[in-house]
């Protein structure tokens, strides 16, 4: 049994109003359904998916939306074969639920027909608090938050450091997967409850979230991401032609796609690694005309982290898979310029404490062809892990500073959408119980 694929759905065509009811009309209906308890942002796909079956259409949005405000992301990006689909295949139904394929038709539909689901709600929203709330960073985890605590009447404004909202949903996946236009709408949706946006406004230099606390917000929430999760040594930062993957796909998202191309368009281009980053680097590398990519990986095929379907469209669009090979170094002429990478050939041995076989170079067959937070100096107090990540509670997201949460890819590492937004939904209760308590007292 396949479950639906991640890599391609926003070129895939969505389903149509028909279309959608008729794959609802497919769902057993489970009692206590397994594929919501797969979902980590807590959607409730059940839920949802009953109330489109019986065409309860705006009900259905407003479930989606309420509980999960990047529904429709998370319906194009979320690897549903490994989450909610999975759940769905073990009721032994013949074919999963397009679980993620309804979910944005949802979304999609929503603002085809204009339908805001948070305005039809304004009469029983809950009192304003006067309480104020700072999230730092405008990614899924932040969004979440923000559209939680906006959504219980408080006032939350988030700083954003980019131009522009959506972390790595806007300046990291490529566009040919999620389009800006759609993320565009759903922060509408978020603005809609409230949530004050402050873009091109970093929260750096010395203890900058922290004074945010002493300016009278009752918390903050960090969700900074990771956004310079690999450096190049200090002799690779001048080679011309050399990227980490980040500067190269927010380049991509920037615009800056002919300048990229310039140094791209028919060369041979190597891409370093096995995961899903690689793979939007290695396609987007064909799409700027490289006249051959190759991914580089010292592993096996089978033990690349990237899902099978992402592998497989990859290499439809006809990248090389480079594997049991570990890169050594470059090779660069005289200007600096990139001319090659040395290579060794590795062979698998032992088990290593991740239970796959680890890569063992093997001698005479060389030939040629950790996370770092943005912002740490802003959050001094704050205890971290090993490799710079913040610490923070896995349910309450509390870190070990009074008033400060975080959560996302600055506590998890690199990690998914959807565990962002649930990260995003845990810190916002925590941070209003804790207001509550207060309150109270
Ligand atoms: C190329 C790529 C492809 C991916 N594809 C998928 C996919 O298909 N499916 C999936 O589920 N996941 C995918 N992921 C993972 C997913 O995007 C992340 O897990 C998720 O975005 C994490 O959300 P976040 O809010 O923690 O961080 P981010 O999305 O990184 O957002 C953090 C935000 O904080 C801002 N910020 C940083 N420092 C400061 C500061 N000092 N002051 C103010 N703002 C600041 C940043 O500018 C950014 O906007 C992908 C990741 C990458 C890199
Ligand atoms: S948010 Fe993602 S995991 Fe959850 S139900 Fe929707 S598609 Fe499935
Ligand atoms: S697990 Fe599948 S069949 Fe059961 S309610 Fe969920 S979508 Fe429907």
């Amino acid at each position: 049994m396949k479950s639906s694929d991640r890599f391609s759905r926003m070129e895939e065509k969505g389903f149509d109003l028909s279309q959608a009811v008729a794959e609802a009309g497919r769902c057993l209906l489970c009692h206590e359904p397994p594929c919501s308890k797969g979902c980590p942002a807590g959607t409730d796909p059940g839920a949802f998916i009953r109330k489109l079956r019986f065409r309860n259409i705006t009900g259905a949005i407003r479930t989606v939306k309420k509980n999960n405000i990047l529904g429709g992301a998370c319906g194009v990006l979320c690897p549903t074969a490994r989450l909610c689909e999975k759940e769905c295949c073990a009721t032994g139904i013949d074919r999963p639920i397009r679980i993620g394929k309804l979910q944005r038709f949802l979304i999609e539909h929503s603002w085809k027909i204009g339908f805001k689901p948070f305005d039809a709600d304004a009469s029983e929203r809950p009192p304003r608090r006067k309480e104020k709330v700072a999230v730092v960073g405008a990614g899924p985890a932040g969004l979440s938050c923000a559209a939680e605590l906006a959504a219980n009447g408080f006032q939350v404004t988030v700083f954003e450091a980019r131009p522009e909202p959506g972390g790595v949903l806007r300046y990291g996946v490529p566009g040919f997967r999620f389009q800006t236009e759609f993320l565009k709408k759903e922060i509408d949706d978020l603005l809609s409850l409230g949530v004050e946006l402050k873009c091109s406004t970093p929260m750096t230099g010395d203890g900058a979230a922290e004074k945010l606390l002493q300016q009278g917000y009752r918390a903050v929430f960090l969700a900074t991401g990771l956004w310079k999760p690999v450096r190049l040594k200090k002799d690779q930062r001048d080679l011309k032609g050399l990227f980490t993957s980040m500067e190269f796909l927010s380049a991509l998202r920037e615009g800056k796609a002919g300048e990229l191309s310039k140094s791209i368009k028919g060369k041979v281009c190597a891409v370093i690694g096995g995961g899903s980053v690689a793979m939007d680097c290695a396609r987007s590398a064909v799409r700027l005309g490289a006249a051959d990519v190759y991914l580089l990986y010292r592993r096996s095929l089978a033990q690349m982290p990237a899902e099978e379907d992402e592998r497989t469209e990859t290499m439809n669009e006809g990248v090389h898979f480079l594997t049991l090979n570990q890169p050594l170094g470059f090779l660069a002429d005289s200007k600096g310029k990139l001319k090659g990478v040395k290579l060794i050939r590795t062979t698998l041995g032992a088990r290593d404490s991740s239970g796959r076989r680890k890569p063992v170079e093997v001698k005479g067959t060389g030939w040629s062809l950790p996370p770092v937070p943005s912002a740490r100096s802003a959050y001094p107090s704050l205890k971290l892990e090993r490799g710079g990540l913040i610490r923070a509670g896995e349910k309450d997201c509390r870190t070990s500073l009074r008033g400060g949460f975080a959560g996302g890819d600055i506590v998890r590492g690199p990690d998914l959408v959807v565990r962002a937004v649930r990260d995003g939904k845990t810190a916002a209760r925590s941070i209003m119980s804790m207001l509550d308590q207060k309150a109270g007292a």
